[in-house]
């Protein structure tokens, strides 16, 4: 999968999902972004059409038939985030 990134200074480039981490120095990024974009089990919530992706951007759910569908992709995304972001500022040092 191929996604479009923007440089602080301007410039825009395409480049592979898996290459994301190396351009941008965020350990994991491109992994968290194929997890809410390249899943196919996350599908929409059946009850209110609510998907992973927004969950995950709003931290909101739109029904209760949401916490059963898409909880606990929601989890397992914000946990690797959260992994990432651990790594990141331990590497940093
Ligand atoms: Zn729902």
């Amino acid at each position: 999968m191929r996604i479009s990134v923007k440089f602080p200074h301007g410039d825009r480039q395409r480049i592979e999902a898996q290459d994301v981490d190396h351009t941008t120095g965020v350990p994991a990024l491109g992994e968290f972004i194929l997890a809410l974009h390249g899943d196919p089990a996350s599908d929409p919530c059946p009850g209110c059409g609510q998907t992973l992706a927004e969950a995950v951007r709003t931290s909101l759910f739109g029904c209760g038939l949401c916490y059963t569908t898409l909880y606990p992709a929601y989890v397992e995304a914000a946990s690797k985030l959260q992994a990432a972001q651990n790594s990141g500022l331990a590497g940093s040092e």
